[in-house]
């Protein structure tokens, strides 16, 4: 038995309630189904399955019960028609681009984009001959100029990492429809608690549900979540042949998360605000990243963009350059020294050495990215406990 959702339940009552698969056993928490395969009870309903007669699962590879409900309380979330879960966050950009895209196609995407990602478009997209243009996620004239007649997807993180540069994303999707072409979010640092961008005029959202949805830093797992016809059909049909797929384990770990997913991001971004508001009172410190500040200069369309939150993700720079960020980050005691974001644990970390190191000196200064600058995931902690430790790196 599934539950469908009520439209008109919020997010937090479609995180509990929406994609809920019941068995004969009328168990309350949903089971995990672990089987690669389904049997038949004749060779006729077998033939039927496999040809689409007759609804049902076949495969774990395509369809699972536990798969099939984390997609359905996903979508009802974001408020899309289908999703289809995959086995990592790259693996949803990848199925996204490759069910798409063809050879001699186009992207338009934000320079500040998730480094990996970047390394796809450049390396394993490019030598498919599918180019890349990059341009600044804030600035919708440069988005517009880098348009070319081939231009079939226009990709983006919002709020951007780790500067925190808020994307317009009514603007793009305006942009992304005048031009045939698809505006793909990549919904991570908000998740649908936060900003539903088909809402907003997207077409596609793609998660990487290791971090927000999960939550815990536990398990490996991405969705792309958007229509019955490109996701529900397209994407689906590119799970089915190459196989990227969620295993059902890691599937109920992010559909029991889902249960939990709106209050985590509301303490979260409460977290987040009081340490952004406590660093922008601090001497030590040049200048704080965070769209929950009035000083941040797109405050206002983050307000309307994100209605459930600013986020958990503040960046600052701090006086002393390299060496400055470095004494900081080894004079914490509790904070976690990682690159890994959207977990209980607050993590902080130096863009411009690890995730951003790869880029040059220079793109670097052009983004923005001092050798000063620091990047903190505001966890789920007592805020005074991270205050006190960033407090005493900043004393250092
Ligand atoms: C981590 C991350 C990814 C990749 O997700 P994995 O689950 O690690 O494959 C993609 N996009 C963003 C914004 C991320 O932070």
């Amino acid at each position: 038995m599934t539950i469908d959702y009520d439209p008109e339940w919020g997010t937090a009552t479609r995180g509990v309630r929406a994609g809920t698969h019941r068995g004969p056993d009328g168990e309350h928490s949903s089971a995990i189904y672990m089987t690669s395969s389904f049997v038949f009870d004749s060779a006729e309903a077998c033939a039927a399955r496999f040809a689409g007669e007759e609804p049902g699962n076949i495969y774990s590879r395509f369809t699972n019960p536990t798969v099939d409900a984390f997609c359905d309380r996903l979508a009802a979330m974001e408020g899309g028609e289908a999703c289809v879960a995959t086995g990592s966050g790259m693996s949803a950009i990848l199925a996204t681009c490759l069910a798409t895209l063809e050879s001699g196609d186009h992207i338009v995407a934000a320079h500040t984009l998730f480094g990996s990602t970047i390394g796809m478009f450049n390396n394993y997209l490019g030598k498919l001959g599918i180019r890349t243009t990059y341009v600044a996620p804030d600035d919708v004239e440069a988005w517009k100029a880098a348009i070319e007649p081939n231009t079939k997807m226009l990709f983006v993180e919002t709020p951007s990492n780790p500067l925190t540069e808020i994307v317009d994303l009514g603007a793009l999707g305006a942009l992304a429809d005048e031009h045939g072409a698809w505006l793909v979010v990549d919904n991570c640092f908000c998740t649908p608690a936060l900003q539903r961008p088909l809402e907003l005029g997207a077409h596609i959202v793609t998660h990487s549900a290791t971090k927000y949805i999960d939550g815990q830093g536990r398990a490996l797992g991405g969705a792309v979540v958007g229509d019955a016809d490109v996701v529900g059909e397209r994407v689906f049909r590119f799970l089915r042949t190459c196989g990227p797929s969620m295993s059902p384990f890691n599937a109920w770990v992010f559909y029991k998360a889902l249960e939990t997913l709106e209050v985590r991001m509301r303490a979260h971004c409460e977290n987040a605000g009081r340490v952004a508001q406590w660093l922008e009172s601090q001497p030590g410190v040049e200048h704080v990243y965070y769209p929950g500040l009035t000083s941040h200069p797109q405050h206002d369309l983050a307000a309307k963009q994100q209605p459930g939150g600013f986020g958990g993700i503040v960046s600052f720079d701090v006086k002393g350059g390299r060496e400055g960020a470095f004494k900081l980050i080894n004079s914490t005691q509790m904070l976690s020294i990682t690159a890994n974001l959207g977990d209980t644990r607050t993590t902080i970390v130096h863009p411009a050495s690890t995730t951003h190191a790869r880029i040059s000196a220079e793109d670097r200064a052009r983004a923005g990215i001092g050798d000063g600058l620091v990047r903190v995931s505001v966890g789920l902690e007592n805020v005074d406990d991270i205050i006190a430790d960033l407090w005493r790196g900043l004393a250092a």
